[in-house]
């Protein structure tokens, strides 16, 4: 086992996996930039590095310090958290090459999944269903001839995307050349990779995503579905384990669950990963994409599961064997996750950067609060304005889902404002209830509000 990790990122997911590696005795290095040098993970780690100035390229993705901090402080891995550069293929290469150990999959995973037209065919070859579309990259003509053939609407969508980028939904044949121009666009200043391709739009789909874990020895497992359907502008506000939709189905929760098992093993993965899907009202599945990584709305997961995922990817990371059995696992409960944000949504979900006063997490039964902020702390423009994630655990939706309201009520949030209000509303909408919702639902909600 590691003596002593690096933690590669800031925030909630920086001072938990702190914490989880301090319970375990391992020691901890944090790094920071000038902008986050009073934050709370940079004080609840054994040792500190300063790795350069606020902004990203020049601290929490600038490579060369990252590992001349681990090289100097004796770290023998490295945890990326999400974001930043946990899916970076060429970072994992370089400490697979030279060390420390990078805790997640290996590079040719990362690189197998991060270019997406690629990632299709590879979940196509392992049997996973895929939404129909374009088999790879395409050019304006295969472009044409194929959304044809599936029908119109279809998504135009950059093979090196993320966060939604480049994406663009075209409704009829006459609007495809200049989607694909523009996606080639988006594509190469945002990811420097002009390619695209093409799917079937799937109409008021859900998203629902799988976790799996795999050690090094070939064993693998899934801990269920997420259900992440209420997003806005491709960002994920409130997420929930188990999804209701899935309960509906017969067979579905296992179906869906076994593909990603089956998407992951086709390309030795190892490490804890995401497989993500679209999902028709019909209950039809279809690959999206897979996450190289942990996801923010992990918590939901490790609350019916009783699982620590952030425990088993430094175990996995150290070779050790994955003692969990599929049999064994089971979901206890309901869990769902509502992401606290330093935005306005009466100005259009604007980042509120400023200072905060009173910063004071909720507690309570069932409650679990990954907070990256505290009293009196600056909340900067350069990151991220997610403050927090308050998790609820019940016995039940119903449950969890009050309990959810109860601490997003008792959470005391001064100075900044946030989306909290924003968030309890939704909770309390007869089609948050009935968990009647698509993936459209949460924007014509905010819209709606007037
Ligand atoms: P990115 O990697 O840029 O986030 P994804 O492929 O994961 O892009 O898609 C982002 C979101 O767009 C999904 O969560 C889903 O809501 C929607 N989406 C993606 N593909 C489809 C599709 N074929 N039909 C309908 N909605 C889709």
């Amino acid at each position: 086992m590691f003596d002593k990790i690096l933690i590669a990122n800031r925030g909630e997911i920086a001072a938990r996996i702190i914490q989880v590696l301090k319970d375990r005795g391992i020691g901890t290095v944090a790094v920071y930039s000038d902008a986050d040098a009073d934050a709370p993970h940079v004080a609840l780690a054994d040792e500190a590095v300063r790795i350069g100035p606020a902004p990203v390229r020049e601290s929490y993705l600038n490579q060369d310090a990252i590992l001349d901090a681990a090289h100097g402080s004796g770290a023998q891995a490295i945890h990326p958290g999400y974001g930043l550069l946990s899916e970076n293929a060429g970072f994992a290469r370089r400490c697979a090459d030279a060390g420390p150990v990078f805790i997640g999959p290996g590079p040719a995973a990362i690189e197998a999944m991060g270019d997406k037209a690629q990632a299709r065919a590879t979940a196509k070859a392992a049997g996973v269903p895929v939404v129909p579309g374009s088999d790879g990259p395409v050019d304006d003509a295969e472009a044409a001839a194929i959304a044809e053939r599936i029908g119109y609407p279809v998504l135009v969508k950059a093979a090196g995307g993320g966060g939604g980028i480049g994406m663009q939904l075209v409704k009829k044949p006459g609007k495809l050349e200049r989607a694909l121009a523009s996606c080639r666009d988006r594509g190469a200043s945002s990811f420097g990779n002009p390619a695209v391709y093409i799917e079937k739009y799937i109409e008021s789909p859900r998203h629902i995503e799988v976790q799996v874990l795999f050690d090094q020895h070939g064993h693998g497992v899934h801990l269920f579905e997420r259900e992440c359907t209420l997003q806005r502008r491709h960002q994920k506000v409130v997420e929930e384990a188990p999804s209701p939709f899935i309960e509906a189905y017969a067979h579905l929760r296992e179906a869906l669950c076994g593909s990603a098992v089956a998407a992951a093993r086709a390309i030795g993965y190892v490490n804890a990963g995401t497989v993500e899907y679209v999902v028709g009202p019909d209950g039809g599945f279809y690959f999206i994409e897979m996450n190289t990584r942990l996801q923010v709305e992990h918590p939901v997961t490790e609350m019916i599961t009783g699982v620590d995922l952030i425990n088993w990817q430094v175990d996995i990371a150290a070779g050790a064997k994955l003692t969990l059995e599929q049999s064994d696992l089971r979901i206890d409960g309901h869990a769902i996750e509502c992401r606290i944000y330093a935005e306005d949504p009466d100005k259009r979900f604007m980042p509120q950067p400023g200072t905060l006063g009173a910063f004071l997490p909720p507690e309570g039964e069932g409650i679990r609060t990954d907070a990256g902020y505290r009293s009196g702390q600056a909340v900067t423009p350069y990151y991220d304005p997610m403050l927090a994630k308050v998790i609820a655990h019940g016995p039940d939706r119903g449950t969890a889902t009050a309990r959810a309201q109860g601490a997003l009520e008792h959470f005391v949030i001064e100075g900044i404002t946030t989306n909290r209000a924003f968030v309890r509303s939704v909770l309390a909408e007869p089609a948050f209830a009935a968990g009647a919702f698509d993936t459209g639902w949460l924007e014509r909600y905010a819209k709606g509000r007037g």
